[in-house]
């Protein structure tokens, strides 16, 4: 029986884990499908305090992963299959094995948002990707140009990051300014090789029967023009969506999935907490997700105390 469960490894799930390792609770913690979260798929993380000189995003977490492991975290690569909250103990489904615990905190976090537009699903991973600081270097995608979809941080953060090896990084955005904070907006508007291509859509990649990305098609939201823009990859950014399938109808959340709890970390159901980006859609930062981290790790342990007495 373990006495705290954490599911996620993400700037959430591993400062819970230091938390509740620290309060001799000896966490089982899971990695998930994608062990460290979205942070080890971005590049330098500049704004996470006491890293004067920005920290690489895999940097960042394996060194969290180290220090919840000093205190007795358990880190284990595997897989929330799933989990009934409702019953007490909690009993999970960890690939395949059913773990049984008295708590659990849900740090689940979010993936990709994808277009849903033809050619999309049947080229990812031959030119449509989601994560430019992952596959940016690769050879196919070298001096060609190349279209990154969104307006937000992560656009602008991928934008940035391909003119490294494109000859030329459209960025194709709905409407006519970027939602990005201030800084990051301007770099990537005055990079001389990035082209905004405003008001407009991605409408369909092309082209299926190559089996690669030759070109996307676009289209003016406010004209209804269409115009094709040739390149050898498509990296959308477009936001994300809360990990939470697994808990739907049982923990509240919104219609979009994201957990909804009823005060702090604490969710509808006792003995459960939420941390990160899988309840916040609003915040969604390394240092954010961190705290909520620590306050889901602080009512855990209270709520166990409180059951001990
Ligand atoms: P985001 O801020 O939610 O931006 C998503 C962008 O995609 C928006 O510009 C949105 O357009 C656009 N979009 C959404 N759905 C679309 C669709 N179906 N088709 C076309 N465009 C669509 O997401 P994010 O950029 O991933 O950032 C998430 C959070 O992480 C933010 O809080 C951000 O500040 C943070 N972040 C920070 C950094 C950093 O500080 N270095 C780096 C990355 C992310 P609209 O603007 O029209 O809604």
């Amino acid at each position: 029986m373990e006495k705290v469960v954490i599911v996620g490894t993400g700037c959430a799930g591993l400062t819970a884990a230091l938390y509740t390792a620290r309060a001799n609770l000896k966490p089982l913690v899971l990695t998930g499908r994608q062990p460290g979260g979205l942070l080890t798929t971005t590049s330098t993380v500049e704004n996470f305090p006491g890293f004067p000189e920005g920290v690489d995003g895999c940097e960042l977490v394996t060194r969290m992963q180290k220090q919840a492991e000093r205190f007795g975290a358990r880190v284990q690569f595997g897989t929330l299959e799933a989990a009934n909250v409702k019953e007490t103990p909690i009993h999970l489904t960890i690939d395949g094995e059913i773990v049984k615990t008295e708590t659990l905190i849900i740090a689940t976090g979010a993936s990709h948002k994808h277009l849903g537009v033809p050619g999309e699903h049947e080229l990812e991973n031959k030119g449509v990707t989601y994560c430019a600081t992952c596959d940016g270097a690769l050879p196919m995608f070298r001096n060609q140009p190349l279209v990154v979809v969104g307006g937000g941080d992560s656009a602008c953060e991928e934008a940035l990051y391909l003119t490294r090896f494109g000859s030329m990084v459209y960025l194709v955005h709905r409407r006519d300014s970027l939602r990005a904070s201030r800084i990051m907006a301007e770099r990537t508007i005055s990079h001389p090789k990035i082209t905004p291509v405003w008001d407009s859509a991605v409408t369909e990649v092309l082209d299926v029967k190559q089996d690669k990305v030759t070109s996307v098609r676009v289209k003016n939201l406010k004209t209804n023009a269409e115009s094709m823009i040739a390149c050898a990859g498509l990296f959308v950014a477009i936001g994300h969506v809360p990990s939470t399938d697994l808990f739907k109808g049982v923990i509240d959340m919104d219609e979009s999935g994201y957990i909804i709890p009823k005060k702090g970390p604490v969710t509808n159901v006792p003995g459960v907490f939420v941390a990160g980006d899988c309840s916040d859609r609003v915040y969604r930062q390394a240092i954010t997700a961190a705290g909520m981290g620590c306050a889901a790790a602080i009512d855990c342990e209270r709520f166990l105390g409180a059951e001990d007495k």
